[in-house]
């Protein structure tokens, strides 16, 4: 039976759109020209988000802890963290608003190390009131304090916030991870300065760099009987099962890399390739690429997983993969991940009662 019906609408209305930044004019024009961006940064139309690695400084009046943007004289006022606003990066443009990011990266780690070495621990955020009353699931409660503002996980909180709070969340720490991780020229050495508010960095000797996505590709793999193959991966807890993924190898097509990725981790062979959706990764740096792909014809369905990544892997059908979840045997992956839609998609069905992380 056909159940691929209402991944359009999962598309357009979910976690794809939702992490797609389909709200956000990214106004490359302006990342040029400083004399224009030196006013709107400086404008009420300004609003900056803090990054601190994988969280955001999020509003913890907010029921879903929605991201925290504040104005330029806010960021201005604030003790700790006004010294970010000279490397701010510029995001884009909302309705009339123009959005920018300070990375908080260096100073949120030092004020954890500093409470860590005191023997502090970070003040949690209490469960009562903060939760949303609407859904069934809490959320994840991995919200800290400091420097007097509440950090929230991406990863666990985005699925909650509006396309472009996620969007705009997303795009900040790709380029906070992108400039983190290259402070060298790969070509001479010599310090990378950041230029165009983020947008590119370049050496003394002229050598550029801009942000760098590494494509990965993740497949929804089924048989003759639209079986699911799910795989579990030797470092996640008992029960974790997902679809396959994999990295597109250099000068490797992301068809080549699905066909490729599923045989080496279960030696199944995939005929047909088709594309699903896509969804920034920024942890640290990837390119989600979704695709559905069925067993090549004729060829074997016995799954054997590699044992090194891979230590268990099945063929599930929706009444085997539905008890198992009943049964907690399995879990699935969470709602802010390429993963979690694909395997819903073929299941037909809202899952999130049953995700674990
Ligand atoms: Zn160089």
């Amino acid at each position: 039976m056909e159940k691929h019906s209402n991944i359009g609408e999962m598309i357009g209305n979910s976690l794809f759109s939702l992490l797609a930044n389909v709200d956000i004019r990214r106004g490359e024009e302006l990342r040029t020209d400083a004399e224009a961006l030196g006013k709107i940064c400086v404008s009420p139309q300004a609003r900056y988000l803090f990054v601190s690695d994988y969280t955001v400084a999020v509003d913890e009046k907010s029921p879903v802890f929605s991201p925290r943007f504040f104005t330029y004289s806010e960021v201005e006022q604030n003790g700790i963290f006004r010294e970010t606003l000279g490397n701010a990066n510029y995001l884009g443009s909302v309705d009339d608003l123009h959005y920018f990011s300070c990375d908080t990266t260096t100073i949120v780690r030092n004020l954890r190390e500093k409470a860590l070495l005191a023997g502090i621990e970070a003040k949690k955020l209490s469960d009562g009131g903060c939760r949303p009353k609407t859904r069934d699931r809490v959320l994840h409660p991995d919200t800290e304090i400091w420097g007097g503002l509440a950090w929230g996980s991406i990863r666990n909180l985005a699925p909650e916030w509006t396309p472009a709070e996620a969007g705009l969340a997303v795009e900040a720490v790709a380029l906070n991870n992108m400039w983190r991780s290259a402070r060298f020229c790969a070509e001479c050495g010599a310090k990378i300065e950041v230029q165009n508010s983020g947008w590119n960095g370049a050496c003394q000797r002229g050598h550029l760099l801009f942000p760098r996505t590494d494509l990965a590709v993740i497949m929804a793999i089924t048989d003759d009987d639209d079986r699911l193959l799910l795989a579990h991966n030797g470092n996640w807890e008992q029960g974790r099962y997902s679809v396959v993924a994999g990295f597109v190898e250099a000068g490797e097509t992301p068809e080549a890399a699905v066909r490729r990725e599923v045989f080496e981790e279960t030696q199944i062979r995939v005929g047909e390739v088709t594309y699903a959706g896509s969804q920034p990764w920024p942890f640290p740096k990837s390119l989600m690429l979704g695709y559905r792909g069925r067993v090549a014809q004729g060829a074997s369905t016995r799954v054997i997983p590699d044992g090194v990544e891979i230590t268990e892997a099945a063929f599930f059908s929706r009444e085997e993969f539905m008890v198992a979840l009943e049964e907690r045997r399995v879990m699935v992956p969470g709602r802010s991940s390429i993963a979690y839609m694909l395997i819903s998609d073929w299941a037909g069905e809202d899952l999130t009662r049953f995700i674990s992380w």
